[in-house]
């Protein structure tokens, strides 16, 4: 009867098991899948480029529909996040979190370093032998950070949602000195024999302002962030504001769930197509010491050093958080994009690893956009990479430049395809290396930045454990606060869900707003 009762038990809760996470089975299921279908396909039949490109068209509709949520997901989940909290907590929670950034993009950068120049993966081979792929892009320094900031303020709100700023330089043509007969018993004046001997020397350059096509993520998490602050100072003013974010951010988080069943499907033809589409798979084999420096950095990561940082401040299995993180891994993994993972890792976050919406709402938009301890890793690894394919040594002085520069550069690349490849003529150009270099390592690049997004979305997860670990006493206070209408007058101690459940729920203004759920606001009226 006993072991009957067991094996009924057992059954029941590895039926629970799967019911719980078919969509992580299924899309485990689908990556297999998917590369068999791809190698299937590419070595017995021959589709034409074009054929290629509609095998993959379910999982260019996945896409479409993850980038699809990003919008109402950032704009909602930032106002209401930092609505919810006061501006001194909201505060002391953004500093924690940039702080955790800072120093784990750091030692991302310190541990690239120290691999890369230990296993050398350069100095055995010589940039002649390796096949260049792809264009240098267009980028400058100077003009990328400011780019930051300027984008951090977009002039027009509308167009933050679909496109970003991005500063091209233009050379100005030299001035043509006047050699006319008539004019040569007048000696030029000196400013003008100066200038034109400068420009014989120097190129001057013009700056045009245009408009790439992507969400300014910086700009509209900017604008949110001080929104969601007034907002939360307006009390009743603000009310309707708050339930309607707060409204788009539930619906929002459905329409997720509603993608993530379709996932599984999207990612199967995703994979099977990228196999196909890549033919020179010997350039692998050439790169295989610089794969293996950048993998084993980011394993090293992912497995030793963000874990333990997660263990020392909260003192909680950080493999079980892992595992909690398991399908936004698997997500960012297929698609290369942290911003296009974001609506799965608030998912994983927050219902497998039970953090507090107060805290992902506010941190997880942030790291998924500034955030990159794999891209800041790989940056170091592959800037170095390419010094030592160029028989360059480089002094102490130039790693520490590359440091600095590979953490600015992550902190620069927008969380979409390839981005820190772009962003790292950054880190090439501030040691003197030929910025068109970065054109030795585009082969193999997509396969790195499956992983080093990966670690990305990894370290964005953990941040938003750490800080709510961190932020316990603030948010408790604010329980409380809740709790105690005494204190602020706004305050409804409790607030009942539909079944009669009691919630507690926390006040900012006049605003309280369940932990697991909905903002709901506490008339003045009822005290
Ligand atoms: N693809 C990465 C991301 O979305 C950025 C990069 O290229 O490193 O996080």
């Amino acid at each position: 009867m006993d072991v009957l009762g067991k094996k009924e038990r057992r059954e029941r809760d590895v039926k629970g098991m799967l019911k719980r996470n078919w969509i992580l089975i299924a899309t485990i299921s689908a990556v297999i899948l998917g590369i068999a279908l791809g190698v299937l396909v590419r070595d017995y039949t021959s589709l034409s480029q074009l054929e290629k490109q509609y095998f993959g068209f379910p999982g260019e509709i996945l896409m479409r529909m993850l980038k699809l949520v990003i919008l109402p997901l950032i704009v909602s989940s930032m106002i209401t996040g930092v609505a919810a909290l006061d501006s001194e907590v909201s505060g002391r929670i953004g500093l924690r979190a940039v702080v955790y950034y800072f120093s784990t993009t750091i030692i991302a950068v310190i541990l690239g370093i120290a691999l890369v120049t230990t296993i050398k993966p350069g100095v055995s081979q010589s940039a002649d032998n390796i096949e260049r792929a792809g264009s240098t892009p267009n980028v400058t320094t100077v003009d990328t950070l400011l780019d930051l900031v300027r984008n951090m303020f977009p002039e027009n709100l509308v167009q933050a949602c679909f496109q970003q700023y991005k500063t091209q330089r233009k050379e100005i043509e030299p001035l043509k000195t006047n050699t006319s007969t008539s004019n040569i018993s007048t000696f030029p004046p000196f400013t003008t024999i100066i200038s034109t001997v400068a420009q014989n020397l120097t190129k001057d350059y013009k700056i045009v302002g245009l408009y790439s096509d992507g969400i300014n993520v910086l700009g509209l998490i900017v604008f949110c962030v001080t929104f969601g602050l007034v907002i939360g100072k307006m009390g009743e003013r603000g009310r309707i504001l708050l339930e309607f974010f707060d409204a788009l951010n539930e619906a929002t988080m459905r329409l997720v769930q509603i993608i993530m069943c379709y996932m599984p499907v999207g990612i199967l033809f995703l994979i099977a197509a990228k196999i196909m589409e890549v033919d020179d798979w010997e350039i692998f084999r050439k790169m295989g010491l610089y794969m293996v420096t950048v993998l084993s950095g980011l394993a090293i990561h992912s497995i030793i050093f963000l874990p333990l940082i997660y263990f020392v401040f909260v003192r909680k299995n950080p493999f079980t958080f892992t595992l909690g993180m398991a399908q936004a891994l698997l997500t960012a993994l297929m698609i290369s994009s942290s911003s296009a993972t974001l609506p799965v890792t608030f998912r994983c976050a927050e219902e497998n690893n039970r953090i507090d919406k107060r805290i992902t709402r506010f941190v997880l938009p942030v790291g998924a956009t500034i955030n990159m301890d794999g891209t800041a890793l790989y940056e170091a690894v592959a800037s170095i990479f390419i010094a030592q394919l160029n028989n360059y040594d480089l002094d102490a002085g130039q790693i520490v430049t590359i440091s600095i520069t590979a953490t600015v550069a992550s902190i620069g690349a927008a969380g979409v395809p390839n981005a820190g490849l772009v962003t790292m003529v950054i880190v090439l150009t501030a040691v003197g290396l030929p910025a068109s270099d970065v054109t030795l390592i585009v082969a193999v690049d997509w396969l790195l930045d499956r992983f080093r997004t990966m670690i990305n979305v990894l370290g964005d997860a953990y941040g938003a454990g750490i800080v709510q670990k961190l932020s316990k006493r603030e948010l408790e206070r604010m329980d409380l606060i809740s709790d105690v209408d005494a204190v602020n007058p706004f305050a409804l101690e409790t607030t009942l869900d539909d079944d009669e459940c009691e919630k507690k729920s926390y006040v900012n203004g006049g605003f309280t707003i369940d932990k697991s759920d909905a903002i709901s606001f506490t008339e003045t009226s009822q005290f």
